[in-house]
C-alpha cells in the first residue's frame, strides 16, 4: 500500500497564498506589485469600515482593482473586534454583520475570515465555542492573527489557519530558500504532503517601515515559478475540501470526483488527475 498525497492543481506540490487585513488604501499598491510576480491575495475587510474612513479602500477600488484583478475579499468582523474577547452574542453580531455587508456592497457569497486585533482567548472551551458559531455562520476558515508557525503545511483544522510568516519576519529569506528548495521526489515517502507558503500582514506597514522594496524582493524570490500554484485562501480552502471529497474503491484501484473542481493527488511517485464527474483507474 502507498501514501497518497494531494497536489495542487496541473499537480504541482507547492502552493503560496497571501493575507493582508484592514482594508488599507496601500492594498493597492500591494496588489499591483504581486500581481506582476504572477501572485494572488485575500484582503480581509471589515464591512462597516470601507470607504468613509481615509486611508482605506473605497468601494469602487476594492470592485475594480481587487475583485476585477482575481483576488479574494474576506471577513474581518464588521468593526475590527476581538472575537475571544466579546461575548459569543456579540462575536456572532459581528462576524454576522460584517458577511451581510459585503455581501450586500459586492454581490458574493463570503465564507472567508481572519480573525481581527488578537488571537487573545481563542483556544481551548472559548476557541470550540468560537469555531461553532463561525462554522454556522457559514465561516469555513479563519485565519489567526500572528503566531508565524514558520512551517509549510496546510492547516490541520481551517478554523485557526496559522499562516507561514509574516512579511517582516527577519528569517523571511531563509524561509523562501528553503521552501524553494523542497522537492518532493527527493523526500522520504511519508513525507511528500503537499506544501504551503502563506504570508500575512498589513500593507500599511509597507508605508510605515518605508520598506516596499522588502515586499519587490519578496515577490521576485517567491513568484512566478512554473512548480507553485498561486492562490487566495478560499481557492486553496476549496481545493483541499475538493480533494477531501475524492472517493476511492476499497482496494485503491480506482477513484471518482464527485466535485466540480479537477483534483490531482500523488501515489508512490505518479501524479493523476481525476477530472470533475470522472472515474480514473489507478494503474
Ligand atoms: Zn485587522
Amino acid at each position: 500500500m502507498k501514501y497518497r498525497f494531494l497536489r495542487y492543481p496541473g499537480g504541482k506540490f507547492k502552493a503560496v497564498t497571501l493575507s493582508y487585513d484592514d482594508g488599507c488604501k496601500a492594498d493597492l499598491k500591494l496588489c499591483e506589485i504581486i500581481e506582476r510576480y504572477g501572485m494572488k491575495v485575500t484582503l480581509n475587510l471589515c464591512g462597516a469600515m470601507i470607504g468613509d474612513y481615509e486611508g482605506r479602500l473605497t468601494e469602487e477600488d476594492i470592485k475594480e482593482f481587487i475583485l476585477g484583478h482575481g483576488h479574494e475579499i474576506a471577513n474581518h468582523g464588521n468593526w475590527h473586534k476581538a472575537l475571544g474577547l466579546l461575548t459569543e452574542i456579540n462575536g456572532i453580531q459581528d462576524t454576522l454583520n460584517c458577511r451581510l455587508a459585503l455581501e450586500k456592497r459586492f454581490s458574493l457569497i463570503i465564507r472567508g475570515m481572519a480573525y481581527p486585533d488578537t488571537a487573545k482567548n481563542i483556544s481551548g472551551e472559548k476557541y470550540a465555542k468560537i469555531k461553532e458559531y463561525l462554522t454556522d455562520l457559514g465561516i469555513v476558515y479563519a485565519r489567526t492573527p500572528s503566531r508565524d508557525n514558520d512551517v509549510f503545511d496546510l492547516p490541520e483544522d481551517f478554523h485557526l489557519w496559522t499562516p507561514t510568516a509574516h512579511h517582516q519576519n527577519e528569517k523571511i529569506f531563509e524561509y523562501i530558500d528553503k521552501f524553494l528548495a523542497l522537492d518532493d521526489k527527493k523526500l522520504y515517502c511519508a513525507s511528500r504532503w503537499p506544501r504551503l507558503f502563506y504570508i500575512w500582514g498589513h500593507s500599511s506597514e509597507f508605508n510605515s517601515n518605508n520598506n516596499w522594496d522588502r515586499l519587490e524582493s519578496i515577490c521576485e524570490k517567491l513568484g512566478g515559478k512554473e512548480d507553485v500554484w498561486y492562490a487566495t485562501n478560499i481557492e486553496i480552502y476549496d481545493y483541499v475540501t475538493a480533494y477531501n471529497s475524492l472517493v476511492f474503491s476499497a482496494d485503491n484501484t480506482r477513484a471518482y470526483n464527485p466535485t466540480l473542481i479537477d483534483v490531482w493527488f500523488d501515489i508512490g511517485g505518479t501524479v493523476y488527475c481525476v477530472k470533475s464527474g470522472e472515474t480514473i483507474d489507478l494503474v
